[in-house]
């Protein structure tokens, strides 16, 4: 082999560590489409040109990759889907989830057998329309369950009523802001039937056509909002009516020959966690956006920091990366990165194992990773655009919009604070009863030692929070809920570095290269370390750690940093993505060039 195949092949590895060997099948494509010209950086748009290019580039990509039907039939082409036009416009997440995963995903599990959906279900899969989806309303967001819009169903005309009861219910954050796209909803509304409240269903409601909004339907774009151009929407349904056929009933329900409508009665939580199927995977996707984009910025920060020079007292100039200050930050991120990345592809593994049926632990787990994956991916975008100085700030260096991402990405699909709680109450009772073993020392640890240690302080943290409930059982549910709330969050982050760092240490035994394997070795003793430094509070209070104990972690968090220093290179070539890519003048390897060419200088400056 010589020094090129050897660098490829050491490259392979480290996609595979990354990707869990499925980089070339699912990935690579989509990556590839993002060289295209229209992805390219616009200046000046303003946002409603911006939102209409997003829409664009959407249609782009659904031209050139199979048919969501048969994206929806694999999720891992779901995820990645999810992960890389969001690289180049992160609006494209936002139009391209939920078209495909929400709103068909919402047909593909609920109505593909029904002949009355069938054209709606052409049209969202050719993309003739766009398919916002409408759950959200403006007084009922992470409550949703409590939802108030109506479908009434008329018996005589064989047709369901849509209405907005009153201000509250109007649909909230949904994509009906421009009028001019055309688009057909899933909206998820009470059925109403012979006075009775059934509980939520989605139906499909074509919302705009060839002449604009339908009438009965008054919809107005949401004020502006920094980077994403989307058109987020107000929509207020007045008697809009459509035919019984595009009621999304569930399994055995359906409209009879005399135009009665046959239900099952059903516990109304049961039904809207299957009205609302396709939040699982959505949650799966987000995390996946997130951490693609918290990929790219380690990437782009690290790229930057060895080669923007700045001086040393008494040696001249160096690569700022060289400061402690610098880049143990971003070695923190880049474990970050990859240790959560690791965890979401576990998680997806157990996923796609029975996606007919997801258990409740596992839906539980899949919300803890949702948050864990998106506070992670936040912290770790703020501090790649930190460490980019002044040109961190640029759209064109993509950083700055990925913080825009995040931020929707903890809101939308569940809120992290409230989702993280709630998961983390179901998942409690899964803990053994028996005390766990106490930590053994931390003065030299290994990486293969960190997945043990981080278990024992996660069950530890479980049993002080079991305990805690316990010893307030007296309480009223509100104070009691308030009580374990904070650190049932803390557990639910300690819960999803422990299951990281134990799929990292596997896939770490997959990599053949004794010289990569000690730099991703060191990675992992750095996830780990950081871990139990963020926990050492609790650790010292509950007697697990020594104060002293702090030193050694610290001193060996600096031994990973000197490792790293000269391992992180081939970690970050292993992430599917390049400057090309990217085309982020700040990555460029003559960054002065590029960006003198971004801001439209004239050539004969730098040529
Ligand atoms: C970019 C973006 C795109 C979106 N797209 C869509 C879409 O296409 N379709 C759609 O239907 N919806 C969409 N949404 C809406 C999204 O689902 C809601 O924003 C989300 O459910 C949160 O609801 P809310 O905004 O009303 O927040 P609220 O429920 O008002 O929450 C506000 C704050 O209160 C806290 N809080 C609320 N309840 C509790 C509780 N029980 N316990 C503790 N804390 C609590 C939250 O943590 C949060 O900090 C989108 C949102 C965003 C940001």
């Amino acid at each position: 082999m010589n020094i090129m195949e050897s660098r490829e092949d050491v490259r392979g590895q480290v996609l595979d560590f990354v990707f869990d060997g499925k980089f070339e099948r699912y990935h690579a494509d989509l990556a590839k489409l993002l060289e295209d010209p229209i992805f390219n950086y616009q200046a000046g748009l303003n946002q409603s040109q911006a939102g209409h290019l997003t829409y664009e580039r959407s249609r782009f990509v659904h031209a050139r990759i199979e048919s969501p039907l048969e994206v929806l039939s694999q999720p891992y082409r779901l995820f990645a889907l999810a992960e890389w036009p969001a690289l180049m416009d992160v609006a494209a997440f936002s139009v391209l989830m939920v078209h495909y995963n929400l709103t068909l995903g919402s047909f593909f599990d609920h109505g593909l057998d029904r002949p009355g959906l069938a054209p709606h279900i052409k049209n969202l899969n050719e993309l003739q329309h766009f398919g916002p989806f409408m759950a959200t309303e403006l007084g009922y967001g992470n409550n949703v369950a409590a939802l108030r819009t109506t479908a009434e169903y008329d018996p005589a005309t064989r047709t369901f009523r849509i209405n907005t009861p009153d201000v509250l219910a109007q649909k909230y954050m949904s994509y009906s802001g421009f009028s001019d796209i055309q688009k057909t909803a899933v909206v998820m509304a009470r059925l109403k039937y012979a006075g009775k409240d059934h509980g939520v269903y989605p139906f499909a409601v074509p919302l705009c056509n060839e002449d604009g909004m339908r009438p009965g339907i008054i919809a107005s774009p949401c004020p502006e909002k920094p980077v994403q151009g989307l058109d987020n929407g107000l929509t207020w349904f007045d008697n809009v009516q459509i035919p019984a056929g595009n009621a999304l009933l569930g399994q055995g329900e359906y409209v009879g020959e005399d135009g009665q409508l046959h239900l099952k009665s059903n516990n109304s939580r049961t039904r809207f966690l299957s009205s609302m199927s396709r939040i699982v995977p959505g949650r799966l996707c987000v995390a996946s956006a997130g951490l693609g984009s918290a990929r790219a910025s380690v990437y782009l920060a690290l790229k930057y920091a060895g080669r923007r020079l700045t001086n040393f007292p008494a040696q001249g100039d160096a690569p700022i990366i060289a400061y402690r200050s610098h880049h143990g930050p971003l070695f923190r991120a880049l474990a970050n990165g990859v240790g959560m990345t690791a965890l979401l592809n576990r998680v997806k593994r157990e996923y796609v194992t029975d996606t007919s049926h997801v258990p409740t632990k596992l839906s539980a787990l899949i919300s803890v990773v949702k948050c864990a994956a998106t506070w992670e991916a936040t912290s770790i975008i703020n501090t790649c655009r930190e460490r980019c100085g002044a040109q961190g700030i640029f759209s064109v260096n993509r950083i700055a919009d990925y913080v825009s991402l995040l931020q929707g990405l903890v809101t939308a699909e569940g809120d992290n604070a409230v989702l993280m709680s709630t998961a983390i109450s179901q998942l409690l009772g899964d803990s053994s009863p028996e005390a766990p073993a106490k930590l053994k020392a931390v003065g030299h640890i290994s990486a293969g030692d960190v997945p043990v240690l981080l278990d024992l302080i996660q069950e530890h943290k479980k049993v002080a929070l079991r305990n805690k409930l316990r010893q307030d059982e007296d309480a009223d549910f509100t104070s009691l809920w308030n009580s374990a709330i904070e650190d049932a969050i803390d557990l639910g982050t300690s819960m999803a570095k422990s299951l990281g760092s134990r799929e990292m240490v596997e896939a770490c035994t997959r990599v053949r290269d004794a010289q990569t394997r000690q730099g991703l070795e060191a990675l992992i003793k750095l996830f780990g370390l950081v871990e139990i430094e963020r926990s050492a509070v609790f650790c010292i209070a509950n007697g697990l750690l020594q104060a002293a104990d702090l030193n050694a972690i610290q001193r060996q968090i600096l031994e990973c940093y000197d490792l790293l220093l000269t391992s992180y290179e081939g970690i970050i070539d292993g992430f599917g993505i390049s400057e090309e890519l990217l085309r982020a003048p700040l990555a460029a390897s003559n960054y002065a060039v590029s960006f003198t060419r971004a801001c439209g200088q004239p050539e004969y400056l730098y040529n």
